[in-house]
């Protein structure tokens, strides 16, 4: 089937948004339109959650063997891998992401999530308890039913597919609802389903706003599970809405995480550590580790070497193979960066690498930027910036380490270099927070949780923990 832009994709078909109006897509690399999208209205959400209803409620997905609904999730991975170059560039297009990140980590990455929960759809199951000799007692787990899911523009189809994997193999069907800047690499996945062999009305896509599409769905009665990924304000508009009707709902939000450098580490390491904790994907990563945790004495030389660093990094054109940083997603955010970078100034912290856009013609592009002797009161401290700025705070031991770590609104990650390993896994059970890496940053694995402590949301998304959350545990009495 062909990809078809300016469509929605519904019931197992493509067709026009009933509003008739469009918006564009803009490559952040060159504030180029690349497409143009339909801005579906309320009765393009009414048809959408019509169709997963009917697939769900009468349809032979939900009925069908588990095996057989794993073998036809196991073929939309063959196609994404099939199509990766088509996906990867549409991720690329869209976000601004390097071509490198989309081709090689995100859709390949995507395509083992989707693998991964093929093969967990014959492996959920429920229990049998012992304690009566007059009854049997049984749990069955069910499919939750419709699941509507709103998802972020940073890492557009790889976040959608932590979210499609589990549940398509619970037997739920889907409504994606993708950012309105990103929704590219959807629409080419959403070209697959026909044939990998989904039924009409398993996976639907509405493209569109969140006020509009994303709210809808929220409060639609029809929907029984709201799987979000965004921000923590737009989360918590979610949960508002999706309270009306009692909704299931999951919450991956924001983030300030901390990344914990100890003298006794392995410096360069830990270097590359930061960097990348900070600088993949332009810092627009939920986990990125945007406090960097520096002890005293070997603050400044670390420092200073990372500035270095910073300032060596090439930024520019996202397909280059040499870039290693692309533009930021949108003028919009890219103002916001350059708001945080102007207040980090204005409350006395040092910058000491970047601070300004990188000035390349045309697209949204910001130098990485290192903000050194950030007190932990700064709101460069506090606030989520979503770009590719850091903020480094020198600690003394590890009991003022874990004391500033913990000092946030947010759970999400944090990371911890030392070689000691009793100081790492002492630090890995005190931080608060979903997930902690020791002497790595932004690594993920199919098998591995990932989800927030906090104001960093709630449910976990990935691993065999992901699935329960796309299931409801039934009990079944039964009288001897
Ligand atoms: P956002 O909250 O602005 O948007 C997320 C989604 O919600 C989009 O699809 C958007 O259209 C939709 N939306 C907007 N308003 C809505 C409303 N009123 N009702 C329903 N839906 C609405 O977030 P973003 O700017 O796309 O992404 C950045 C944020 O996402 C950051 O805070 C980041 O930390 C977070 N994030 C978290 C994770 C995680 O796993 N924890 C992963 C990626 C991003």
């Amino acid at each position: 089937m062909k990809i078809i832009d300016g469509y929605l994709f519904i019931d197992g078909d493509w067709r026009k948004s009933s509003t008739g109006e469009t918006f564009e897509c803009v490559n952040p690399a060159d504030e180029e339109v690349v497409a143009r999208c339909a801005t579906a209205g309320i009765d393009d959400v009414l048809a959408a959650v019509a169709a997963a209803r009917r697939a769900f409620d009468e349809g032979p997905w939900p009925r069908w063997s588990a095996s057989k609904r794993g073998a036809v999730l196991h073929r939309l991975a063959d196609l994404v891998e099939r199509d990766a170059d088509e996906m990867a560039r549409r991720e690329t297009l869209n976000t601004g992401k390097t071509w490198f990140d989309s081709r090689k980590i995100e859709i390949p990455f995507a395509a083992q999530v989707l693998r991964y929960f093929a093969g967990m759809a014959d492996k959920w199951g429920g229990r049998s308890l012992p304690g009566r000799e007059d009854a049997l007692l049984l749990t069955q787990k069910q499919p939750v039913g419709v699941v509507a899911a709103i998802t972020p523009w940073n890492f557009p189809f790889l976040l959608a597919a932590w979210k499609i994997g589990p549940a398509l193999a619970a037997g739920c069907t889907f409504i994606l609802k993708p950012a309105s800047l990103t929704p590219l690499s959807a629409l080419h996945f959403a070209s697959l389903c026909e044939e990998a062999g989904l039924p009409k009305g398993v996976f639907n896509l509405v493209t569109g706003s969140g006020s509009l599409v994303g709210s809808a769905l929220a409060g639609h009665e029809e929907v029984d599970k709201i799987a979000f990924t965004g921000s923590t304000e737009v989360g918590r508009m979610v949960q508002e809405k999706a309270a009306a009707t009692n909704k299931r709902v999951t919450m991956e939000l924001g983030g300030k995480s901390p990344n914990i450098v100890f003298a006794d580490a392995d410096l360069r390491a830990a270097a590359r550590g930061a960097l990348t904790g900070i600088f993949y994907n332009k810092g627009e990563v939920c986990a990125a580790g945007s406090r960097l945790l520096v002890e005293r004495s070997i603050y400044d030389d670390f420092v200073k070497g990372l500035a270095a660093k910073a300032e060596g990094m090439k930024v520019g054109d996202p397909m280059a193979k040499e870039t290693r940083m692309g533009p930021v997603i949108s003028r919009a955010q890219l103002e916001s960066a350059l708001d945080y970078i102007a207040a980090g100034k204005a409350e006395g912290a040092r910058l000491v690498a970047g601070g300004e856009k990188a000035d390349l013609g045309k697209g949204f592009y910001l130098r990485p930027t290192i903000f050194a002797d950030v007190d932990p009161g700064m709101r460069i401290a506090r606030e989520e910036i979503f770009g590719p700025v850091l903020s480094v705070l020198p600690f003394e031991g590890e009991e003022e380490a874990l004391e500033t770590a913990n000092g946030s609104s947010f759970g999400l990650a944090a990371g911890v270099w030392t070689r000691d390993i009793g100081k790492a896994l002492r630090l890995a059970q005190g931080i608060r927070a979903g997930t902690v890496w020791v002497n790595a940053y932004n690594l993920y694995d199919p098998g591995l949780p990932f989800g927030g402590f906090k104001q960093s949301g709630f449910g976990r998304e990935l691993g065999i923990e992901a699935i329960d959350s796309y299931l409801e545990t039934k009990s079944i009495w039964v009288q001897l």
